[in-house]
């Protein structure tokens, strides 16, 4: 019974959740763990996919201007990675994804794996289809995905409230028809953009130095000045020099 109430509430929040965010999804209520589940506790040393689904889903607590490696292998960055996620949803900070640090991923994730205030169709506003881009659809999906826990790991620090995506992946047609750089790192799936409120720009390209992005670009930033941009492409470049960045 506990389990079903705490299902309710959670689809509760989300439904909430996606109002505010204008997103269109379909209904129902999403289970907890019906993307992924661990079958193990995961410490310092393991190795396996199991340890890549943790890694997406904690890629969002690096530490400041740093970069958590996908690579299925649990060494001091990912576990200085989970203690940070821990402390951030107030568990015991003792570095190990055991039960209590499953669970609360368990409640942030949509069945299609997705954290539970952004979505698929909210970072593909352009054509709708993830091909086109200058990587495999498959490719462009799956850095959108990180894109988005990195996303719900920002939208946390910024005390809970929404975070307004305002372009996210782009086929290379699309990038031209918006008048995107043609090096775009939006043809990747990896870049974001989003619009103030209830933020200001700045504060949101201040936070997102810890969360693991590569570029932010902002205002002061030729043709930034009403968004932020940020993405997880392999140069770290970051240019906000109205926010002093
Ligand atoms: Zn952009």
């Amino acid at each position: 019974m506990l389990r079903r109430t705490a299902r309710l509430l959670l689809g509760l929040v989300m439904t909430m959740s996606f109002a505010w965010g204008g997103a269109v999804v379909t209904a129902g209520t999403a289970q907890a763990d019906g993307c992924y589940t661990w079958t193990r506790t995961l410490a310092p040393g393991a190795t396996g996919n199991d340890v890549v689904q943790l890694q997406i889903r904690v890629s969002g607590y690096p530490g400041y201007n740093s970069v958590l490696a996908i690579d299925g292998s649990y060494g001091p960055a990912t576990t200085a990675a989970v203690k940070r996620f821990q402390a951030a949803y107030g568990l015991a900070a003792d570095g190990i994804a055991g039960p209590a640090t499953q669970a609360k991923i368990y409640s942030l994730q949509d069945n299609d794996c997705t954290p539970v205030h952004f979505t698929y169709p909210e970072l593909n506003t352009c054509n709708g289809t993830w091909a086109g881009g200058k990587v495999a659809a498959g490719t462009a999906r799956a850095n959108a995905l990180s894109s988005m826990w990195k996303l719900e790991a920002l939208r946390h620090a910024l005390g809970d409230q929404p975070l307004r995506v305002t372009s996210g992946f782009r086929s290379t047609s699309c990038n031209a028809a918006v008048g995107g750089a043609s090096n775009s790192r939006h043809m990747y799936g990896d870049a974001v953009d989003l619009g103030s409120g209830p933020h200001a720009l700045c504060t949101i390209a201040k936070q997102a130095r810890n969360h693991g992005f590569n570029g932010i670009l902002g205002p002061g930033y030729p043709d930034h000045n009403d968004h932020i941009h940020v993405n997880q492409g392999p140069s770290h470049y970051w240019s906000a020099p109205n926010c002093g960045i």
